[in-house]
């Protein structure tokens, strides 16, 4: 299977290259191979698997909608399946800005929904300079890519949407300015000075793009103190604050939404993965008084599937009802605790970290110097070779941020303790494997 697909698929396939195995079935946390080898799943569809592979209710609520004809596809009707997912997603969003808010269904991505939010700022301010952080990643269409933090990604793209600039993000680990947990005071001073300085470059902006959560970026959380700073700058000057809980959201960090933890609202939220309970969805919800764009203003043929409406429907009652945000944040804790304890056994892990059951560990090379700028390749590689050993050992999980060098972790919410043990011990085994 594997060898068809280095002949057939396109050299853009991804995973596969560095998860080099062919999947056969998969449910809850395991996924079996074509060999019968199960692995527990630690990437869970890049953190789209809330409750796992395959679960019941997810099941269920989709054979519901075959059994009673819902339109599998409807352009952007009303159905009663589209009501009642609707009505659960208000349901799921604090009070306060469920009351104020307006939900638009994008095209089956979070990219899409990035694309959707951009133009919406625009249309709404009438200003063009959107700003994001440097290490983010918010997609891979032109728009999103425009605005995602990082060069290797656009490195062949040439003509990306102009008036794009990026703020530096607090990265402790890597503090741009070498002064560790500190670093956000001086980046919200350096965001406040640049929006007021009038020759600093940057335009009043449309918008500025955050993840709470850098993902992709290597797992690395924001400080609630400097979130609240970025709210306090961009409400003070009426800048749009978009919030991408594309990976964040749904429970993830043990909140429905991340930005919970800081006691904040966006003025324009991005939701996908998870939201559409394994099924592709994608969702901008917006303060009202954006609402200004024309009818038809950002429209795609997919942004109706009442299958992964209706799947996610039941995925977000099933994490109401069994309170899966709470298990993650309790889960997620016993889990940096633990990989803490691996970490003073084994030499190359600089830092772990991250919010509820999504967690970063920071692989370092023999210097050990956590600097922003300097180089250190050879952390990918070791971080790359730990994922090797962890899937020999029947763990899949994923790297990420500056040279692949954080393994990332984003098991299903519904993950045991027990479960959490064996990639534990797993994990162990393969850093020492890795090391040798
Ligand atoms: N934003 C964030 C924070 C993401 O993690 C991702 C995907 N990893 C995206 C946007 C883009 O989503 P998609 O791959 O569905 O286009």
């Amino acid at each position: 299977l594997l060898s068809m697909q280095d002949v057939r698929e396109s050299n853009a396939r991804s995973y596969p290259r560095r998860l080099p195995i062919a999947i056969q079935k998969a449910e809850g946390v395991i996924v079996t191979d074509m060999d019968g080898k199960e692995y527990i799943d630690c990437l869970a569809g890049a953190g789209t698997l809330a409750l796992g592979h395959n679960h019941a209710v997810v099941h269920e609520a989709i054979q519901e909608v075959i059994a009673n004809s819902v339109p599998l596809h409807t352009l952007d009707f009303t159905t009663p399946v589209k009501e009642a997912f609707v009505d659960e997603v208000f349901a799921s969003l604090p009070e306060s800005f469920a009351r104020k808010a307006k939900i638009q269904f994008c095209g089956p991505t979070g990219g899409d929904a990035i694309e959707a939010a951009l133009k919406l700022v625009k249309t709404a301010t009438g200003n063009r300079t959107i700003l994001s952080f440097q290490g983010g990643y918010h997609g891979s269409t032109h728009g999103a890519l425009s605005i995602t933090g990082t060069t290797s990604p656009k490195k062949h793209i040439h003509a990306l949407v102009p008036d794009t600039h990026f703020l530096p993000y607090p990265y402790e680990y890597r503090c741009p300015f070498g002064i560790g947990e500190k670093g956000h005071e001086f980046i919200s001073t350096y965001i406040e000075n640049t929006l007021d300085d009038p020759e600093s470059g940057i335009v009043t902006p449309a918008g500025i793009v955050v993840e709470i959560v850098q993902g992709e970026g290597g797992s690395i959380p924001a400080p609630v103190e400097w979130l609240k700073q970025l709210r306090r700058i961009t409400k003070e000057r009426n800048i749009p604050l978009i919030i991408d809980e594309v990976q964040t959201g749904i429970g993830r960090t043990g909140k429905m939404f991340a930005f919970e933890h800081a006691d904040i609202e966006p003025d324009v939220l991005v939701v996908s993965k998870a939201i559409g309970g394994s099924l592709p969805l994608s969702v901008v919800l917006y303060d009202k008084r954006l609402d200004v764009w024309e009818v038809g203003a950002h429209i795609g043929t997919f942004r109706g599937n009442q299958l992964a409406m209706a799947a996610g429907r039941a995925t977000l009652q099933f994490i109401k009802e069994h309170d899966l945000p709470e298990q993650a944040s309790r889960h997620g804790q016993y889990f940096q605790t633990e990989l803490k304890n691996i970490q003073k056994r084994v030499n190359s892990i600089g830092q772990v970290r991250g919010l509820g059951l999504m967690l970063g560990v920071e692989i370092v090379d023999k210097t050990k110097t956590p600097n922003l700028i300097g180089s250190y390749p050879a952390a990918g590689e070791l971080a790359r070779a730990i994922q090797r050993e962890c899937l020999n050992q029947g763990v899949i999980l994923e790297v990420g941020g500056r040279h692949g060098a954080v393994i990332r972790l984003l098991p299903p919410l519904i993950m045991t303790k027990q479960q959490i043990d064996e990639v534990l011990a797993r994990f162990e085994d393969a850093i020492i494997a890795a090391e040798k």
